[in-house]
């Protein structure tokens, strides 16, 4: 092999390694995974180490399959259940023709459980989101075992929606590898988001549906929370427009039967 050759061959194999670190880091710098299935491998997914970023980096989707991407989108609602918002928000739901995943805060659903209720019989799903709302990632590994269980207990007394034992969110996103272990171990596929709508910052409608419509990807699980009126208020428009760019709209539990993780995962695999 001349010399030539071998620069050449240098060259390029650094400028493989430059763009992979910058991916590396854009990956760092951007949302973690929206599904982690019991099967995921936790570390691969989430460390910050230089040999989990790369396995990230080296099974990215290629582009040209974004367009072949099921235009699926989950709305999920995180806490409560609330008196007067919750019941608006099912009232909005249902006169859109759409369903959505409640994250239900255990605690809540016990004061409220005609809301609970209420919230399966239209056609809603149910999901865990702990008994307290806790910040996962300062719990010792038996708190976090014991705020989910009694999460999916204090629901499961009020609703035997499968979801209430395999789908968990935690409080805030916040988590650590091990949290994820242990709700794995527990059975359950710990559901995040493609797009978090920002609603928690008390956003106007207007700025929530602009949000909402430039991050949209497919598929996408869109996070948001009950007991926000502009949240209740956006819906109407955001859920025409997806309808209109060709988006079915169904529950988590839905949506994991028809796509692949790898489908939801990865900030680079997203943009439609
Ligand atoms: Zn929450």
């Amino acid at each position: 092999m001349s010399a030539q050759i071998k620069g050449l061959i240098a060259v390029a194999a650094a400028v493989v390694l430059a763009v992979g670190a910058w991916r590396a880091v854009v990956h760092r710098s951007a949302i973690a995974p929206a599904l982690v299935t019991p099967s995921t491998n936790v570390h691969l997914e989430f460390s910050g180490d230089i040999g989990a970023r790369l396995y990230r980096v080296m099974h990215e989707l290629p582009t040209e399959d974004r367009s072949r991407r099921p235009r699926l989108i989950a709305l999920t609602f995180d806490d409560g259940p609330y008196p007067v918002y919750t019941p608006m928000l099912l009232d909005v739901l249902r006169d859109l023709g759409v369903p959505a995943t409640f994250f239900l805060i255990g605690a809540d659903a016990q004061q409220w459980p005609e809301l609970t209720r209420r919230i399966e019989a239209g056609g809603n799903e149910i999901a865990d989101h702990t008994y307290t709302h806790p910040n996962l990632d300062q719990e010792s590994p038996d708190a976090v075992r014991r705020e989910i269980l009694e999460g999916r207990d204090a629901l499961w007394a009020l609703s035997h929606d499968p979801a209430v034992r395999t789908l968990m969110r935690p409080p805030h996103g916040r988590y650590t590898e091990r949290t994820l272990e242990i709700a794995q171990g527990l059975g359950y596929s710990v559901v995040l988001w493609t797009d978090d709508s920002g609603d928690w910052r008390t956003l106007t409608v207007d700025r929530l549906q602009r949000h909402l419509l430039a991050y949209a990807t497919a598929p996408e699980i869109v996070l948001m929370h009950s007991g926000k009126l502009a949240t209740i208020e956006a819906l109407p428009y955001v859920v025409e427009r997806f309808k209109r760019a060709g988006y079915k709209f169904v529950t988590v539990g839905q949506m994991l039967k028809l796509v692949q993780t790898d489908e939801l995962n990865h900030p680079l695999r997203r943009a439609v």
